[in-house]
């Protein structure tokens, strides 16, 4: 019953904005944060939470007197600096929960590099510490992804009681330059194969030679993760560099059988950390880099067009799908009975005003 309200209170389309921490190293100087005043709406669901979003301009050359200048948004949630993962868990269980019940769900994370979208879906890089200490902040400090799977794991132990019995696969990719990678696969593979996107008749997609990963415990995720990290830094020269210019794909497939009454089910709940969303400019760029940045720029918009098109809820309206890998890749977890949430990841840094400003008028674009 719970799920059904995403549907019913507002589209299948949902925009959550988080503005991440200052880090330590940041906080150097002050007046280095922007200014922001958030308004939450009062229940999760019924109202928008806003937030007014300013800056000081310059009003006149000649007496060089200041002005605030401010720029209102509404989300359907905004997660300030002090909520924390869990909060962020909180506000999509029920759209996991969704998976579980059959339904296509595509969760992404939206905005500049180094804005939080990894931290987001991940969680803190996982550097080769092996401290208790350590492990008991990462554990705090999981992202959605392993938040995700230890749900479904804890819900399906519960239904097997009730006679179903769910299986748990994984798949974990990534699109640079158009084209797929298996993060999961033979590090010696990587880039050698050309993975085909096929869509089947049934509705289910396919992506052909990817590995593939039985979930069938929580500690399984977590070695995922770190296959997943370790091929995506070791087929680029620079982890950072080519995370931040592609996008990677998480699939999880949920297949649920009922033992005792023949039912079944099966979900797919897919969690993207897009390529960051830092305007390129396309005209200073040669040769590999310009190839780069018109792969990142034309598939950020055809994702936006895609939700765009989708938000605006036309029987019958043109999809354009096909305009990128990831809008194909993803045909059938967007749209129709699907569900989206896009999380607008931002820096709360005053150098990264104009990307932050950027990134909020693509999520009100979407919305
Ligand atoms: P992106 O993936 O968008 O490039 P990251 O997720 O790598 O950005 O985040 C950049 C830095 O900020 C990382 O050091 C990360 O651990 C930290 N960070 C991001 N979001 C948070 C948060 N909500 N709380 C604490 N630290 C965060
Ligand atoms: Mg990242």
């Amino acid at each position: 019953k719970r799920h059904n309200q995403f549907q019913e209170l507002k589209g299948n389309i949902r925009v959550f904005c988080r503005m991440r921490p200052s880090l330590p190293s940041e906080r150097t100087h002050e007046g280095a944060l922007v200014q922001v005043q958030f308004e939450g709406g009062q229940v999760t669901g019924s109202g928008s939470d806003k937030m007014e979003f300013s800056e000081q301009v310059i009003a006149s050359t000649v007496t060089n007197k200041r002005v605030t200048k401010t720029y209102p948004f509404s989300f359907d949630k905004i997660f300030t600096p002090e909520h924390g993962q869990a909060e962020c868990f909180e506000e999509i269980s029920q759209l996991v929960q969704s998976a579980l019940d059959g339904y296509n769900v595509c969760i992404f994370a939206y905005g500049q590099t180094g804005s939080g979208k990894t931290f987001t879906m991940q969680g803190p890089a996982t550097h080769n510490n092996n401290s208790n200490n350590k492990d008991h902040h990462d554990a705090n400090n999981a992202g959605m992804i392993p938040r995700a799977v230890h749900q479904i794991y804890q819900v399906a132990q519960m239904l097997s009681d009730r006679g179903w019995t769910y299986t748990m696969e994984g798949q974990f990719l990534e699109i640079y330059n158009e084209a797929i990678h298996d993060l999961l696969g033979e590090v010696s593979d990587y880039g050698k194969i050309k993975h085909e996107i096929r869509h089947e008749k049934n509705g289910r997609t396919t992506v052909a030679d990817m590995t593939t990963v039985q979930l069938d415990s929580p500690s399984k995720v977590k070695t995922m993760l770190r296959k997943a990290n370790h091929n995506r830094a070791t087929g680029a020269t620079l982890l950072n560099e080519r995370s931040s210019r592609s996008h990677s794909v998480f699939i999880l497939r949920l297949s649920g059988h009922n033992e005792t009454t023949g039912e079944r089910t099966s979900g797919v709940l897919n969690l993207i950390d897009l390529a960051g969303s830092e305007r390129l400019n396309a005209s200073g760029a040669t040769g590999d880099r310009l190839t780069e940045t018109k792969a990142i720029n034309k598939s950020l918009s055809c994702l936006g067009d895609v939700i765009h098109a989708l938000a605006k809820n036309k029987e019958g309206a043109y999809i354009p799908y096909r305009n990128s890998k990831l809008t194909y890749l993803l045909q059938n977890s967007l749209g129709g009975n699907c569900k989206t949430l896009m999380f607008v990841n931002i820096s709360p840094l005053s150098e990264h005003f104009g990307e932050t400003l950027c990134s909020l008028r693509f999520a009100t674009k979407v919305n």
